[in-house]
């Protein structure tokens, strides 16, 4: 980078050797960067030359040009002092030079001082760091060496490998050298000061030094170096040039690729327009060009696939010898109705049919039994309904075996079928029960030739499928088949090693009015940790607490054990995988990469559509309709999930826009902003505020209350595909202010209320807002009017109202009362 003495540098400032250039990559870094020049330039004004700043030599000196109106005398008296001012300059000037030049060799003692110490401290440094990243390599090569025996196929090239010893500092940086750095940054930028702020603490030192900070580069790391070793050959004029390997994903920022490639941002951008391509240095371009500019500075290209903010995730083969045995995991598949949750429960002894609305399991579950022979088995409960296929397509990926549920009266049904494929496709081993065989029309023999079919040729037609007949009702068969599951487990030598970073995949996840975004995570590998900070899909965290299956806290969960996960900053998808990283900014980057790419590709997907349609429309000139929307939710997770989950619906004929989406109550802007657009607002555990309620009613915007992301992407699917039913609604019939909360025995926490609209009733359900979010929904347990327990509460009266199972309200907070109604559905 001395090779352009005497240029303009980026951000670099005339005065010290030293500069500091904030860069920008992509997914939202910045790094601050030490820039030089070669030489410094100590601005000493020379005679007459600082007369510039007096403004008189031009039109002054030159009678021809004297502006007009001045006489001889006049002129002369100006001239005169502006001499005299000249040589009074001229006089100060000197003076500051000689000061300057004596700062400036007070400040070139201090810096090579510093430098010194600096220099002895990396050198110890260095050969630690050397010495630990030569033993990681080692172990790392002895790994893939083994991987690559066992798998021969498949290998990332052997750079990637080399790429991630180097890259080692990046994730562990010795703590030590961020100090000295910084001490740079800041005698580049106090120009006068020099040296003096070296080793004092500034506020941004302070603010960066903790552990989330921006580490250094290797890039940046390696160019400190070379400047030091620059120095200490007595500041040689002449540097040989450093070829380096330079890693090369898709698509590079420009300033990225500069400081990959130690060069100079502005200088690559000005080789970049030697091409004909005209960037900045927060443009993006692609590995293509990228490396013709790397092959023109003379470095050498790494190119590497993904992004490699994602090689802080160790992906690391176990050794044979970590390996533990682990449960298995078993996945109930088959028809709806056939009696997959009604097994299960059976198996676990408990009811959980009867707690499921309409009793449709909802979500996947995951539970672990112990069976009789004391055998732990990790089962999965997928729901039988035709919506969640794709869920459950991801539910067979960290499944060990199916079970295969089909009903003795029903024979093989459609999704008996769809699940025998995923379990193929998934190449899992099946294990056939076939159900409800205490029924008068049970006809076992049938299921069998129903399975064979298809290709299921189970024990009893000589296949290999074990099968057996059970009764979830009367609980006959089911030792049988957690003996044939068990039986299984064993063939399968299932192990893992529970001694690293936990890698999971998530069961099932969603917003939990109070306690967040949750997902339930099947551990896989590892063990995951109260504390630990992990990316998970889009999403990162780190683990406040933990639930198990049956709702108790725990510290840790190991290999095949299903955990209820909060500390979540976002909602993340069923099937999404969970990695435990070092620190939350290696967690926060890695998730915002992701968001990035997925954004990106979502966009070249609409781009794509909208070509399609543009052809389509040229074809048959048939215009594409749009339904607009606006949402608004509690947390930016959840309006993001939303819109996402809005921008998948569509088809041919209809695709879902939305206008606008945002966190917070909704506001009269929205309303309005909805009017223009005759779209209808979705509230998302948010309400209306009141200036709004009103506007929507005057304008006859349709203000929609969610409190489940699903119902509300089913509600616009449904509209989207015009088949709209009969739902049941809610109607708001009353909002209360809570002015005071008491406690009273026997009844625990009552707030002392005033019914502020409509009515309160005491049969009706209840929501608790805080600032217009939902905190908590429920139903009364007492609504009393002075001492008395009344069925109603008109507006304008005072009432105590207490929530059944919930204490936590609080003065100022309000009280939405509501009732349920079948209301036909428009949108
Ligand atoms: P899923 O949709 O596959 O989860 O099926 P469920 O477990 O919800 O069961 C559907 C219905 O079948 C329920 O009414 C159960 O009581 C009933 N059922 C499940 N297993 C049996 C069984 O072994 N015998 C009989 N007679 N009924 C069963
Ligand atoms: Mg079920």
């Amino acid at each position: 980078m001395s090779d352009n003495d005497g240029k303009k540098t980026l951000g670099v400032r005339g005065g010290p050797r030293s500069g500091n250039v904030k860069q920008s990559f992509s997914h939202g870094r910045t790094k601050n960067v030490v820039v030089e020049t070669k030489r410094k330039r100590v601005v000493v004004p020379k005679q007459g030359a600082g007369s510039r700043s007096g403004g008189g030599s031009g039109p002054l000196g030159d009678p021809s040009r004297r502006p007009a109106g001045i006489t001889d005398a006049e002129m002369e008296r100006r001239l005169k002092a502006v001499q005299a001012a000249k040589a009074r300059e001229a006089d100060e000037a000197a003076q500051r030079a000689a000061e300057e030049k004596a700062r400036e060799q007070e400040r070139q003692r201090r810096r090579d001082e510093a430098e010194q110490k600096e220099r002895e401290q990396r050198e110890a440094e260095e050969k630690a760091r050397a010495k630990a990243e030569e033993e990681d390599r080692r172990r790392r090569e002895e790994e893939e060496n083994a991987k690559r025996a066992a798998a021969q196929a498949a290998q990332p090239a052997p750079a990637a490998d080399d790429a991630k010893p180097q890259r080692s500092p990046k994730a562990t940086p010795p703590r030590g050298r961020a100090q000295p750095e910084r001490d740079d940054r800041n005698r580049g930028r106090g120009r006068d000061d020099g040296g003096r702020r070296a080793g004092k603490l500034t506020l941004n030192q302070a603010l960066t030094g903790g552990e989330g900070g921006r580490q250094k580069s290797l890039a940046a790391m390696k160019r400190k170096q070379e400047r030091a070793r620059q120095k200490a050959m007595g500041g040689a004029q002449q540097r040989e040039k450093v070829v380096r390997d330079v890693q090369l994903p898709e698509a590079i920022q420009v300033g990225e690729l500069a400081n990959r490639m130690a060069e100079r941002v502005a200088d690559v951008v000005k080789s970049l327009m030697n091409m004909g391509m005209m960037v900045t240095q927060n443009q993006t371009v692609d590995a293509d060009t990228a490396e013709l500019i790397i092959e023109e500075f003379g470095h050498r290209v790494v190119r590497v696939s993904a992004s490699d903010v994602e090689d802080v995730i160790h992906r690391v083969e176990d050794a044979e010898g970590d390996l533990k045995a682990r449960p298995p995991v078993i996945t109930i598949m088959g028809h709806v109705d056939h009696g997959k949750t009604s097994l299960l429960d059976a198996i676990r002894k408990t009811k959980v049919v009867a707690g499921e609305a309409g009793g449709i399991t909802q979500h996947i579950g995951a539970y672990q039994v112990e069976t009789d022979g004391g055998a732990v088995l990790t089962f999965l409960d997928t729901p039988g309904h035709a919506a969640f296929t794709s869920m459950r397509s991801r539910g067979a990926q960290v499944t060990d075996i199916v079970v295969l549920v089909v009903a003795a009266d029903d024979s093989v049904m459609p999704q008996t079928i769809e699940a025998i494929n995923h379990a193929k496709a998934a190449n899992v081993p099946m294990i056939v029960a076939i159900n409800k065989c205490d029924r008068p029309a049970a006809d076992p023999d049938k299921v069998r030739a129903g399975l064979l079919q298809h290709e299921v040729i189970v024990e009893k037609m000589s296949g290999e499928v074990q099968d057996v007949e059970v009764s979830a009702v009367t609980g006959a068969g089911l030792d049988e088949l957690l003996e044939s599951i068990a039986l299984q487990a064993e063939i399968l030598e299932l192990k893992a090693n529970p001694d690293r970073a936990a890698e999971g995949a998530v069961i099932e996840a969603q917003l939990d009015v109070g306690r967040g975004p949750v997902a339930t995570v099947l551990v896989q590998r590892g063990t995951l940790r109260q504390g630990d900070i992990f990316v998970v899909g889009e999403q990162w965290g780190k683990v406040r607490a933990m639930e198990n299956d049956q709702g108790a806290r725990v510290k840790d969960a190991g290999p095949s054990v299903p955990v209820e996960v909060l500390g979540l900053n976002g909602t993340p998808e069923a099937g999404d995988v969970l990695n435990v990283v070092a620190t939350e900014a290696q967690a926060r980057e890695i998730a915002e990469y992701r968001q990035q790419a997925a954004k990106d590709q979502r966009a070249a997907a609409g781009a794509a559509t909208t070509l399609e349609q543009l052809m389509q429309k040229a074809k048959d000139d048939k215009e594409v309709s749009e339904l607009p929307i606006l949402v608004k939710a509690d947390v930016q997770g959840s309006a993001e999930a939303i819109v996402q989950a809005m921008e998948k619906i569509g088809n041919d004929e209809v695709r879902v826009r939305v206008l606008h989406s945002g966190v917070g109550a909704i506001t009269e802007s929205d309303i309005g902003l909805a009017e223009a657009s005759g779209a209808p607002v979705f509230g998302f555990n948010v309400r209306a505020n009141a200036p709004a309620r009103n506007a929507a009613n005057q304008k006859g915007v349709e203000i929609r209350y969610y409190s489940v992301i699903y119902d509300l992407v089913d509600d616009v699917k449904q509209a989207a595909s015009g088949l709209l039913s009969n739902e049941i609604r809610e109607n708001f019939i009353g909002y209360a202010q809570i002015k005071d909360v008491f406690k009273v025995s026997n009844v625990g926490r009552v707030a002392g209320c005033l019914v502020t609209e409509g009515i309160a009733r005491r049969s009706a359900g209840v929501r608790l807002l805080r600032d217009d979010v939902v905190i908590h929904e429920g139903t009364l347990k007492t609504l009393k009017r002075f001492k008395d327990e009344v069925s109603e509460v008109q507006s304008g009266q005072e009432c105590g109202m207490a929530f059944e199972n919930y204490e936590d309200v609080r003065a100022g907070d309000v009280i939405e009362i509501f009732e349920r109604q079948e209301v036909t559905r428009t949108l």
